[in-house]
């Protein structure tokens, strides 16, 4: 009746008070609260929203379901995307981070919906293991500078389920929900200081950019709370982040980023940023921007890259001898003009079901921007896996006569200090600042 009773005050859009939260979440895991009433409890959460203090029990909760991990070396620093499409920033930044001597330690997650995720890339490399034990994983840490592994089980198994719940009852897309979930998962991996990426456009969860704003807003004051030094940044999503779009093709598109042999403009904008936030919040000593682009240089990122994915298993070379599926077909530009949309969201579901049917090696491979201008017969595209899959992909690009308006890759950065560690000693909401 308890459960009952807190789903029809939330229902009628009462917040829930700490403690019921605390009590269902508990009650969730022992079997006494079913999925149907989770299921329509996170319906009600979507339609009423979460205030803060709803939030923070939540994630409080969440936390309080599992383990949490303490890194050997408090410098240590975690980043998080909210997923998108071609995001192969993680692959390439993580890296960079621990070339430049700070310790990364990411914690990852599968792909879900169109969103690629970073366990399936590393995955793609034969060899390479994602279901490290928290031992395994800060010894991988300790020998490479850096790794990236999975949710154990024994940390917030209450997302673990909860997430699956929302992924089958269309109850993803709520920022509180969201925060909470991605927010207590950073805290049990340990990570003194955070950099969340918040995806936004059409190829992200949350496609307005005032819910991705209010999501990046409400997962640093969170983090804060708990502690932690973390930035946001938006950035966009409206077509996808890097060229490459699928699991393996993903890895090869890290692989020959930091190797120098080809690099992505839009990619390169956004690891820089992303890689300079890491190392501010971690009190790096030096000169950010140009300790990262002094490791993509001279190779450093690229041979942290191999080390770690020696550390996680990778068989010998095995990271070289990834190719692209033999069978590729292009989409071509039914006619001239200028590239005024690219389907983020489309190319993401193309690309997940050519690698759930040919494997790792297939996918999409974008070959314009929103603004190129094409010529008629032009390559818009590559795919790979199956031949048939080109005109699909080909109407995912949107011509026109007149060139779209331009839009930022970086739309805002987001940063709070952690509560009891700044300077300022007050809240954590007088600590945030909005730049
Ligand atoms: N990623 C997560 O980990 N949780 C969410 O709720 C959404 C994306
Ligand atoms: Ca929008």
């Amino acid at each position: 009746m308890a459960i009952r009773r807190a789903l029809a005050q939330k229902r009628d859009g009462a917040a829930l008070a700490a403690n019921v939260w605390t009590a269902l979440l508990e009650a969730y895991l022992a079997g006494g609260m079913d999925d149907a009433q989770m299921a329509a409890l996170l319906m009600a959460c979507v339609l009423r929203g979460l205030d803060a203090h709803e939030t923070r029990a939540l994630t409080a909760a969440f936390v309080a379901s599992g383990e949490t991990l303490t890194p050997p070396d408090p410098r240590t620093v975690d980043k998080h995307s909210t997923g998108g499409v071609g995001d192969t920033a993680t692959l390439i930044v993580v890296p960079l981070v621990a070339a430049c001597g700070i310790p990364v330690a990411k914690l990852s997650g599968r792909a879900l919906g169109h969103t690629g995720g970073t366990l399936d890339k590393l995955e793609a490399v034969p060899g390479v293991r994602t279901d490290l034990t928290p031992e395994r994983f800060f010894a991988c840490v300790r020998e490479a500078g850096c790794a990236i592994a999975a949710h154990s089980d024994r940390l917030v198994p209450a997302d673990k389920r909860i997430y699956a719940l929302r992924d089958r009852t269309a109850t993803v897309a709520q920022a509180g929900l969201i925060a909470a979930s991605i927010v207590s998962k950073k805290l049990a991996g340990g990570a003194r200081s955070i950099v969340y990426d918040v995806k936004t456009g059409r190829g992200a969860l949350l496609d307005d950019e005032g819910q991705a704003r209010a999501l990046a807003h409400a997962m640093v004051t969170l983090s804060a709370a708990f502690g932690r030094h973390a930035v946001a940044l938006v950035s966009d999503m409206e077509e996808p982040l890097g060229p490459a779009i699928g699991s393996g093709l993903e890895t090869i598109e890290a692989r020959d980023f930091l190797s120098g042999a080809r690099r992505d403009e839009r990619l390169e904008t956004l690891c820089i940023a992303l890689g300079t936030r890491m190392l501010r919040v971690a009190d790096f000593a030096g000169e950010a921007e140009s300790a990262l682009r002094e490791a993509l240089a001279n190779g450093a990122g690229a041979e942290r890259f191999e080390r770690m994915l020696a550390a996680q298993g990778a068989e010998p070379g095995a990271l070289h001898e990834l190719r692209e599926h033999p069978r590729s077909a292009v989409a071509r530009a039914p006619r001239s003009g200028y590239v005024v949309a690219v389907d983020a969201l489309a190319l993401g579901e193309l690309a997940r079901e050519l690698v759930e049917r040919e494997g790792p090696s297939a996918g999409v491979r974008v070959a314009v921007r929103i603004g190129d201008a094409v010529a008629a017969g032009a390559i818009l595209a590559t795919v790979y896996g199956e031949d048939a899959a080109a005109a699909q992909a080909a109407q995912a690009f949107s011509l026109w006569d007149a060139p779209p308006p331009g839009r930022p890759l970086i739309y805002d950065e987001i940063e709070a200090a952690p509560v009891g560690r700044s300077a300022a000693a007050g809240s954590g909401v007088s600590t945030l600042e909005t730049k």
